[in-house]
């Protein structure tokens, strides 16, 4: 439990948030303030952004501002729009609050226009240090302590614009708030077997538009990068007269905010309507979703990357305070911009970045949509194909005899699962492939219990929770039955959708491939398991839905614990012996402490951080303690040991209590993240099975996420990267992020 902070140091960090609020601004805050004051800075929260940094609205931040604000939307500091701040006589103010409160770290958390501010403030700050101590403003002292600025950004901007980052703050709970929204209006559209059009924001860039039509599995997307062609109101109608003689009743139609025609006249959805109208005669809807996909409690992912973002800019602007060594041109410190690349953040310049986002906003503008499109990367691309595919009714009869792939869900039901299978199926049905749905695990291979999908039957599947094949947790035995199962059936291709497990049984039918020759088929292996222990992705479908649905939860009773005796609380997370799920959960909840096998803990120590949680409690700089223990941290020291040993120190003085998560964690419907995913992961399975040569010279493999992309991992190279006795991979990504649960919530002790 040791402790070391610095004394304080005399470096002034601010922190401003600037442009459109986007939800998970006050995790990366909360970082920022935390990370100063542990490395013995001044930090100060500048108010209404670059307003508050020009009329001098900065407050000192101590530890407890920024308590019990991550779940928050919005931005607890405030944030503008400041016409002022675009003239150099307006930056020059801010420049002079700066020096006098001799804050020369500036960390600014907003769109392309907020950074933009930013690097013209750095590029102006030399001079203005001069102009305000010529004209007897600032002292030499501070002007000379001042010489530099040093300044890092953060993206944070719901349009998802930043070419450089493959997400920014805000993104995905837009995206979230857009399919819950039209969730809901699908059931109401299909009672009255209605169009909707949906308006959803994102001024130049598609990212909004295109990746909630593929959660939605909407009928039609407009979006800013491939503006549609002028005969595009026939295009789509007939695409909804043909989708509805495949006997849907309802369609949503997405249209992104920037979108022009061919004469660069923006497309409103008054107009999408009286084209729909008139021609087919169907009753249509426009829904507008505004600001409300501004709105609400910011989604895991977007707590976790403010709070991500945030530590590293902290990193970044200190990184030269003590001896001023970080790269330099000329005199000047290069800025940088905190972008998530893969599972990492990394440092980007900040000119770079502004360059980026203006090209591609540019290209947009000019009509130059291969560019446009590449330059928001493969995921982007990857996305418009799919659409074309999973959406587009079937032209083509299905042949009589025709090549049959099977899909199969091992080991627990979770988000994303029929996802997968979805768009598995209707890539193979485009192809004239049949596809077998293998219920209820390898039993149901074994006993016959196949069902035939076909496009359009698994209508509605990607937005389905749990596993609609039933998902059992079994490895494949009695391979004689297993083979004749496949031989029935004539199979020539296998997708297992499951965790660890699912890897398992992929090894398993690998390794007697020379028993059974119809085991020579290509089989790939989508990984969906809440615990994130699938070998070969940094990201399995359904951790997503799951850690979302925690940390609803834990928020309901990190509040109620506030409000009550009962100050700590100890909250049992599953995750096997896995300690993704906890760590992520006290990461993204503001949890205290995470209870995880990894990170094995003595009855001592447990001890010890209860005396200090009482010592906390007893002084009133905290209110609660959230402990997240994962299910399998220890057989030695299980929950209800924990517990004894927190009432044994409380004394009865504060209650102790524990809350088991039990199968609510898996959740109901899919997060945005893992429907969009599993449909990407079920097109590139189908495109290894029906191509074994794109998987390279192994015909069995994992689909992995590998920073932004998708790979195919050989199971075979896997085999031993993998623990077999606790079901884990050996080397887990995330456990580097385990410290920050600590680091940001330790009380200082100086
Ligand atoms: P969002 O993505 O939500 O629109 P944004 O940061 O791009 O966020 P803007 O309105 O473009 O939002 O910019 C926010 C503020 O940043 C502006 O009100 C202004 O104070 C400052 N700013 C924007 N562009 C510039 C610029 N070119 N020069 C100086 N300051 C700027």
């Amino acid at each position: 439990m040791e402790q070391k902070f610095q004394k304080e140091k005399n470096h002034g960090v601010g922190v401003l948030t600037s442009g459109g609020d986007s939800q998970g601004m006050n995790a990366a805050v909360r970082a920022i303030v935390r990370e100063t004051l542990r490395q013995g800075h001044r930090c100060y929260l500048i108010r209404e952004g670059y307003t508050g940094l020009i009329t001098g609205n900065i407050e000192q931040a101590n530890w407890n501002h920024v308590a019990n604000v991550t779940h928050l939307g919005g931005s607890m500091i405030g944030t503008s729009r400041c016409d002022e701040f675009r003239t150099s006589d307006g930056r020059k103010k801010a420049a002079k609050v700066m020096f006098e409160k001799r804050i020369f770290y500036l960390i600014v958390i907003g769109g392309d226009g907020s950074l933009m501010g930013a690097q013209k403030l750095k590029e102006e700050w030399g001079r203005f240090g001069e102009e305000l101590f010529a004209e007897g403003k600032i002292t030499e002292e501070v002007a000379n302590e001042g010489r530099e600025l040093h300044l890092a950004g953060i993206v944070g901007s719901i349009d998802n614009d930043c070419i450089e980052s493959d997400k920014s703050i805000g993104s995905d709970t837009a995206l979230h708030r857009i399919c819950e929204a039209i969730d809901g209006l699908v059931m109401t559209a299909q009672s009255h077997q209605r169009v909707f059009v949906v308006e959803v924001m994102g001024r130049h860039c598609g990212y909004l538009a295109l990746t909630a039509a593929i959660a939605v599995e909407a009928d039609y997307v407009f979006y800013p990068e491939i503006p549609p062609d002028d005969n595009w109101p026939e295009q789509l109608c007939n695409l909804l007269d043909s989708v509805r003689k495949f006997g849907k009743r309802q369609n949503v139609i997405i249209l992104g905010e920037g979108v022009t025609n061919s004469k660069g006249v923006k497309i409103g959805g008054k107009q999408v309507k009286e084209e729909i109208e008139t021609r087919l005669q169907l009753e249509v809807r426009i829904a507008t979703l505004g600001h409300l996909q501004r709105g609400g409690s910011p989604t895991f992912l977007d707590r976790l990357l403010g709070l991500r973002m945030g530590y590293e800019a902290v990193q970044e602007v200190l990184k030269n305070s003590e001896d001023g060594g970080s790269p330099v041109i000329g005199q000047k410190t290069i800025s940088k911009v905190m972008c998530l690349r893969g599972h990492n953040i990394e440092r980007i310049e900040l000119s770079r970045v502004i360059r980026q986002s203006e090209t591609a906003n540019e290209e947009t503008i000019h009509r130059n949509s291969d560019l446009a499109c590449r330059l928001r990367g493969f995921g982007f691309l990857d996305k418009q194909t799919y659409l074309n595919f999973v959406s587009v009714p079937l032209s083509t009869v299905m042949p009589e005899r025709s090549k049959v792939f099977a899909v199969i869900h091992i080991g627990s039901p979770c988000a994303g699962m029929n996802a997968a299978t979805f768009s598995f199926t209707r890539m193979a049905n485009h192809s004239r492939i049949q596809v077998l749905g293998i219920k209820n695990g390898w039993d149901g291979l074994k006993n016959g219990d196949v069902k035939l999908l076909t496009w359009e039957n698994v209508q509605g599947w990607a937005q389905a929770g749990g596993s609609m094949l039933g998902a059992k947790r079994q490895l494949p035995s009695d391979m004689d039955k297993i083979a004749e199962g496949l031989n029935a059936h004539n199979i020539d291709g296998l997708l297992i959708i499951g965790g660890f497990m699912a890897f398992q049984s992929a090894l398993i039918l690998q390794n007697k491939r020379n028993d059974y020759s119809c085991l020579s088929i290509p089989i790939v292996v989508v990984p969906a398991t809440i615990s994130n222990n699938c070998p070969g992705t940094c990201m399995s479908l359904g951790v997503d839905t799951a850690l979302n649905e925690i940390c609803r939860q834990v928020d309901n009773i990190s509040q109620n614990a506030m409000g009550c005796k009962n100050k700590v609380m100890i909250i049992e997370t599953m995750g096997s012996r896995s300690g993704f799920l906890a760590t992520m959960t006290a990461l993204s909840t503001g949890s205290q402490y995470a209870l995880i096998r990894q990170r094995k803990k003595s009855e001592k120590d447990l001890y010890q951080l209860a005396i200090e949680t009482k010592q906390r409690l007893d002084s009133g700089n905290l209110e609660k303690f959230l402990m997240i223990r994962s299910e399998g941290a220890s057989e030695e020291i299980p929950a209800q040991m924990v517990k004894r040993i927190f009432d044994k120190v409380m004394n009865l003085k504060y209650g102790v209590r524990i809350t088991n998560l039990g199968y609510s964690q898996l959740g109901g419907h899919p997060s945005c993240f893992d429907r969009q995913m599993g449909i990407r992961m079920g097109v590139r399975a189908f495109e290894g099975i029906v191509n074994p040569a794109k998987m390279g010279k192994r015909d069995c493999c994992v689909i992995g996420l590998r920073g932004s992309g998708l790979r195919y991992v050989p199971v075979q190279g896997l085999e031993n990267k993998v623990c077999f006795q606790h079901g884990i991979p050996l080397h887990m990504w995330w456990l580097d992020l385990y410290p920050l649960v600590e680091a940001m919530t330790s009380e200082l002790t100086f």
